[in-house]
């Protein structure tokens, strides 16, 4: 089995994975109150559907989508809504937000739900259940993934590629849920290739992950060819542009998306969420977040139900032991610090991380020295230094002539740079301000 790599930047940060992802998903005790926000995918909030007032069960619709860059909302446990009330997300956006106190009974927790059977369904019947149940991109961009596997992409799509890298240091839900729940997400892959009806097909698993590795092979017998191959650990191998680079060599152009270049990426995760949708008609409220850092008392994978405040995610998790540099939501290189203990799990929240001083290596920012090293991380070949002297002197015309928004986020300069200057937060400032 041949190991790809993507040809430019990267780094091999700290990996810090040891101590979760051994850890067994187990599921969280139900949160007495959610907090779920309308907007759970990179577009607009959705339609609010409830009011203070209303009892809801588990799984009824809250929130319904707007246009195609929104995905439906529901309610994670039944009870009562409560209030509706603005929140902060963890990237600074303003959201509505249903508060809802849990009472009443579960339609669905504890009970075996009936299988659904799916290949007799014609593809615009999938892509509505799929729709119907607000599947969102649950490990990266989180694009409600019946507009990503639609029939204009069935059109346009030649390869369709797995995305099992999850190169972030400490996050390793998505390999939980490969080792666990291999044959729910092949079979979620089953129903992605019936609708996409792809020439390729490319399981890429990070090579850190070969018992992942091996499960999802072990599941591979309906006699169909798929590519297996081994993703290494340089970060940020997981991507999208830089998986298609390593696995296809194809390269998205800058202003464009991976459809333009034939390719469909989805994760394990979303496969998962996928299977729930159309095997078990199952709406997606609760996903898997790696709860990890020095800082927290037992470390694991957890399965949560979306709206839960990340303060009751830690209490699950023994507390916080030692003093706390900083509570990151999502991976260290490229999610938010928060200091607020009610920010809720999303659809795309993939880790809970309480990091120590030691883990932080936190040190007062200094001036630019020009070493360099930012723009040898940059995997898009950015000169991350010079972009973010653009932005903080106004001149973001310039910066975007310069590649400004190439820039995928993926904080590996920031990673890097010996003078701890923020360069991510400059430049994700430079794109929020234009
Ligand atoms: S955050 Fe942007 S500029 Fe920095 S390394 Fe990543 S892609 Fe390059
Ligand atoms: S890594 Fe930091 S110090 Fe070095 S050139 Fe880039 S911004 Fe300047």
């Amino acid at each position: 089995m041949r190991t790809v790599t993507f040809p430019v930047g990267g780094l091999y940060p700290v990996r810090h994975k040891h101590a979760a992802h051994r850890s067994a998903i187990r599921n969280a005790i139900l949160p007495a109150v959610s907090i779920v926000p309308l907007r759970q995918s990179h577009g607009p909030d959705a339609e609010l559907c409830v009011a203070p007032g209303d009892k809801v069960g588990e799984g009824t619709r809250i929130g319904r989508a707007i246009g195609d860059l929104c995905a439906h909302v529901h309610s994670p446990i039944p009870g009562l809504v409560r209030e509706i009330r603005p929140v902060t997300l963890p990237d600074g956006v303003i959201s509505t937000a249903a508060v809802i106190d849990l009472a009443g009974s579960f339609d669905r927790l504890g009970k075996v739900l009936a299988r659904h059977e799916w290949k007799t369904l014609r593809p615009g019947t999938l892509l509505r259940l799929i729709e119907d149940a607000g599947v969102v991109g649950m490990s990266g961009v989180s694009q409600p993934t019946h507009t990503a596997i639609d029939a204009r992409a069935a059109a346009s799509c030649r390869w369709l590629i797995v995305n099992g890298a999850e190169s972030e240091p400490y996050v390793c839900a998505d390999h939980r849920l490969m080792v666990e729940h291999p044959a729910e997400i092949f079979e979620g892959l089953q129903i992605v290739e019936r609708l996409l009806a792809p020439d390729r097909v490319t399981v890429g698993i990070g090579a850190d992950k070969r018992d992942a590795m091996r499960r999802m092979r072990a599941h591979d017998a309906d006699g169909r060819r798929r590519d297996y191959v081994r993703l290494s650990v340089k970060y940020p191998q997981g991507d999208e542009r830089q998986l298609i680079r390593a696995v296809t060599g194809l390269e998205v152009p800058s202003d464009g998306h991976a459809i333009d270049v034939g390719c469909v990426t989805v994760s394990a995760a979303t496969l998962y969420a996928i299977w729930e949708a159309v095997v078990t008609r199952k709406p997606l409220y609760e996903r898997v977040v790696t709860v990890a850092g020095n800082g927290v008392a037992r470390p694991g994978n957890i399965k949560v139900r979306i709206g839960t405040p990340i303060g009751g995610l830690l209490a699950e998790c023994g507390g916080v032991t030692d003093p706390v540099a900083r509570i990151v939501i999502g991976g260290p290189l490229r999610g938010y610090a928060t200091t607020d203990l009610t920010t809720p799990v999303l659809k795309y929240t993939t880790a809970v991380l309480v990091l120590t001083a030691t883990e932080v290596n936190a040190a007062p920012t200094a001036g630019c020295i020009r070493c360099g090293r930012c723009a040898e991380a940059c995997p898009m070949g950015l000169d991350p230094a010079r972009l973010y002297k653009l932005v903080a002197h106004g001149r973001s015309g310039d910066a975007v002539d310069h590649g400004l928004y190439d820039c995928t986020e993926c904080g590996g300069c920031g990673y890097v740079c010996p003078s701890r200057i923020p360069l991510v937060d400059g430049l994700r400032d430079g794109k929020a301000n234009r």
